[in-house]
């Protein structure tokens, strides 16, 4: 998206340069009719139609160099309206940070790719990225900052798009069990064999999360950038199984696992899901998001 925002504003600029300098000079006049000739735009997508593959892409569509239609960011930024039950396509333009981003809706799946990096400051950035902001807690004795630093990754995740309930319920596995909303993955709460997680409690940034040894960036907990600028009821992502992740609180109460199953879930209607549908909660104690089982059929992850 970054790109081709540039790409807009330099597009902009152009045409600007090519205006003013223009009206500035009275002995172009030939050459002018010439210059208003090539930044006719006539499906306004900033793609000047010489250079334009795609002439005539309906107004607002985000488009590419050539001026056609990204396909994956129609993904994110068009709401699919949906009534099959137990279809996901609906919150799929939830997903917001393109920088890091693509979501394909397919016909029975659906398509994240990651590069697993958070859209907030973190003290796990590299100093030279826009991003890093050193952090501590001064009441915590115990905080530490790992040796780690976030690196791009590189995942794909392949989600049922009409997650199911599964027979057999599969463990949640070491990494990546899922995507969040801003590309960042989900852990579940063991930590590294030979680790305690509740140590490793110590060493989450100013907004919850930590990379591992490889770089991958990932919460185990509320990832409180999310329930900060999109409230702490909102969707917050998915796992593995293409069931939704909620944020604590619903219809103003905050939960608890004693509101949820052994799972770390429950069937109700959401915002998102008038008719309802399963659902996981973060709440703030251990196992904070999943009990341990995906409770549907668990789609899968490459890197
Ligand atoms: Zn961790
Ligand atoms: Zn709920």
């Amino acid at each position: 998206m970054k790109s081709i925002i540039n790409f807009l504003a330099m597009s902009t600029l152009c045409s600007l340069i090519i205006i003013s300098s223009c009206g500035d000079d009275d002995d172009t006049t030939v050459t002018d009719a010439a210059d208003e000739a090539t930044v006719v735009d006539a499906d306004s997508d900033g793609v000047v139609d010489t250079a334009d593959t795609c002439a005539d892409t309906s107004e607002g569509t985000n488009v590419d160099e050539n001026g056609c239609d990204l396909i994956t960011d129609d993904i994110t930024t068009d709401c699919i309206t949906s009534t099959a039950a137990n279809d996901i396509a609906v919150i799929a333009c939830q997903y917001y940070n393109d920088d890091a981003l693509t979501v394909v809706v397919g016909e029975t799946t659906i398509t994240i790719t990651s590069t697993n990096e958070p859209d907030h400051k973190s003290m796990y950035y590299d100093t030279s990225n826009p991003l890093f902001e050193a952090y501590s807690e001064p009441e915590n004795e115990d905080f530490y900052k790992n040796p780690n630093k976030i690196t791009a990754m590189n995942y794909t995740f392949t989600l049922p798009r009409f997650p199911q309930a599964a027979t057999n319920n599969e463990d949640t596995p070491f990494g990546p069990m899922g995507v969040s909303i801003n590309s960042v993955v989900f852990y579940n709460q063991q930590a590294a064999p030979g680790d305690d997680i509740l140590e490793e409690l110590n060493t989450f940034d100013q907004y919850e999360g930590h990379p591992t040894n490889t770089g991958s960036y990932h919460y185990h907990i509320e990832p409180t950038w999310l329930t900060e600028i999109k409230g702490d009821s909102t969707f917050l992502g998915l796992l593995l199984d293409g069931f939704p992740v909620y944020g604590p609180v619903e219809s103003g109460v905050t939960l608890t696992n004693d509101d949820l199953d052994d799972y770390h879930g429950h069937t109700s209607a959401t915002t998102d899901f008038p008719e309802g549908i399963y659902h996981y909660h973060i709440t703030a104690d251990l196992p904070w998001i999943n009990g341990g089982e995906f409770y549907g059929t668990s789609g899968n992850v490459t890197q």
